[in-house]
């Protein structure tokens, strides 16, 4: 996976995409002392870092300045206001008007790509689906906002959920994604009470 540039200064090395990142090249440079900077290229994010870092000081460096560089994203930076909007807007046009209290990204969820509890009517969306299109989080998002209405996975609730036109293909494409980050996911996405179930980790 690693190879060194003609120049013998600065070693190449391409991450492949992670579950809440995408791929990122980390060039290592020798003239580098202290600093390091990251910016996107296309859709990979390259990070140029001192070479003399190595093991966990190296891991913590690069991943402190893909974290930065993705949390100035747009939607990313808009954070929780603007997928709470999102799903305000998704509330009157799928689910009757019916809104949660509150909307988030959670980074915790490791087996769900979203949650609700409607008791609370809380929604927590896994940070994981930043990576995916604006239709597959609005998909997300009616279903999630669907379980305010009706907890179980219902001939009621899909009525509702499957409202918004892109549901079914949403689900393949989340199966795909799932498939090709080796993740398993869980069916249940409902927390009674607003605790969350054991299957949380
Ligand atoms: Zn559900």
């Amino acid at each position: 996976m690693a190879r060194t540039a003609p120049s013998g200064k600065t070693d190449v090395v391409i991450e492949p995409p992670r579950f809440d990142r995408p791929e990122v090249e980390i060039r290592a440079s020798v003239r580098r002392k202290k600093t390091g900077t990251a910016h996107w290229s296309g859709s990979r994010i390259v990070v140029q870092i001192p070479a003399r870092l190595r093991g966990r000081e190296r891991r913590v460096f690069v991943d402190d300045l893909v974290t930065r560089l993705l949390n100035q994203r747009p939607q990313n930076a808009a954070g929780d206001a603007s997928l709470e909007e999102r799903a305000a807007v998704l509330a009157e046009l799928y689910n009757d008007g019916v809104m949660a209290a509150s909307v988030r990204w959670v980074s915790n969820q490791r087996t769900r790509w979203a949650s609700c509890s409607p008791a609370s009517k809380e929604i927590r969306v896994s940070s994981r689906l930043r990576q995916c299109p604006e239709w597959v989080i609005d998909a997300v998002l009616v279903h999630e906002l669907a379980h305010l209405q009706e907890a179980d996975h219902s001939p009621a609730f899909y009525e509702i959920a499957h409202r918004h036109p892109r549901q079914g293909e949403s689900a393949l494409y989340l199966e795909g994604f799932a498939l090709g980050l080796g993740l398993r996911i869980e069916e249940g996405d409902v927390d009674v009470n607003g605790t969350a179930s054991a299957t949380v980790d």
